[in-house]
């Protein structure tokens, strides 16, 4: 069995993404993010902490922008129109969900598709639908395509079964390994028979969010199991949405949680910006 651990794909990532940030510089531009955060959630925190490390070790910056917990939709809506206008800014995360008295669909109007570094917008998601390559996919789900070339995994040809369809994770990947010639199936809580969808592919990928649920009951010998939940199991421990311990003793290769896909999206995070900045610098 294989251990696809995230850290070597997104060291790798950043120091490819070193030399051109270097190039940016000789311009004076510095690759530029803001984040915008609403509340103190503490996931948010680590998130934020994780990217500002990430980005400082690779001669980028992270502005921090927050907002009061029970700030007022006007007040999110003028922060992010100001963020988008701001020249010295070239990529904008807002962190979500929002608080219950904001309303995320009238948020993403007000970000600028040019700096939109997750694909949250609409103008995002139809680049990632047509394919013209003139926006940021999701970091989470780009973080396992990142995966996927770090370790050599040709996606050609091959069956893929996607356990889960949200917008953030599930549908995106599925546009992105169908990019990759991949034929990919994507389940869901209606899907008929679950676990032989899951053994009939050559990849099989969990966005589900149930701690530990792909078990051995839903893998063959030879397949690649990539893990993109994140969540606490019963002792409080972190773990993934596949039983890392019954799955890894038959897979081929498997991404362990933590130390996995969630590794690589800061890395991600940075790639996106940098790109941004050099759209930004093409353009002006
Ligand atoms: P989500 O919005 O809750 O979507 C879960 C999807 O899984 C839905 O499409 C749902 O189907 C499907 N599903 C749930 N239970 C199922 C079941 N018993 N059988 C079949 N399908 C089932 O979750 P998400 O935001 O995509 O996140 C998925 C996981 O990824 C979570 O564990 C989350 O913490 C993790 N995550 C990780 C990262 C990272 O950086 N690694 C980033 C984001 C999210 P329906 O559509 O039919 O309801």
């Amino acid at each position: 069995m294989r251990e696809l651990r995230g850290k070597p794909v997104a060291d790798d990532l950043t120091q490819q993404l070193k030399t051109r940030i270097e190039k940016l510089a000789e311009n004076g531009i510095t690759p530029t993010l803001a984040i915008v955060r609403v509340g103190e959630r503490a996931d948010d925190l680590s998130y934020e902490r994780g990217a500002q490390k990430r980005f400082a070790g690779a001669g980028a910056d992270v502005q921090v922008h927050t907002l009061p917990a029970d700030c007022s939709q006007a007040d999110l809506e003028n922060t992010l129109t100001m963020l988008s206008r701001d020249p010295a800014v070239d990529g904008i995360l807002l962190f979500r969900p929002l608080p219950a008295q904001l309303s995320e669909t009238r948020a993403k109007s007000f970000i600028d598709p040019a700096k939109d570094v997750d694909c949250f917008t609409d103008g995002g998601y139809a680049a990632l639908l047509t394919g013209s390559g003139k926006a940021c996919p999701p970091c989470t789900p780009a973080a396992v395509m990142e995966l996927l070339d770090h370790y050599g995994i040709d996606l050609t040809g091959k069956r893929v079964t996607i356990v889960g369809r949200s917008l953030v994770v599930g549908k995106p990947l599925m546009l992105m390994m169908l990019a990759k010639n991949a034929t990919v199936t994507v389940c869901h809580t209606r899907t008929a028979d679950l676990p032989a969808e899951c053994r009939r592919a050559d990849i099989l990928v969990a966005c589900v969010g149930k701690a530990k649920m792909i078990d051995a009951s839903y893998v063959r010998e030879g397949q690649i199991v990539v893990d993109v939940g994140i969540n606490v199991d019963e002792a409080g421990n972190l773990c993934g949405d596949v039983d890392y311990e019954s799955v890894s003793a038959i897979a081929e290769a498997i991404t362990p949680v933590p130390r996995g896909v969630g590794s690589i999206t800061t890395a991600v995070l940075l790639k996106h910006v940098t790109e941004c900045a050099e759209r930004s610098a093409e353009t002006n």
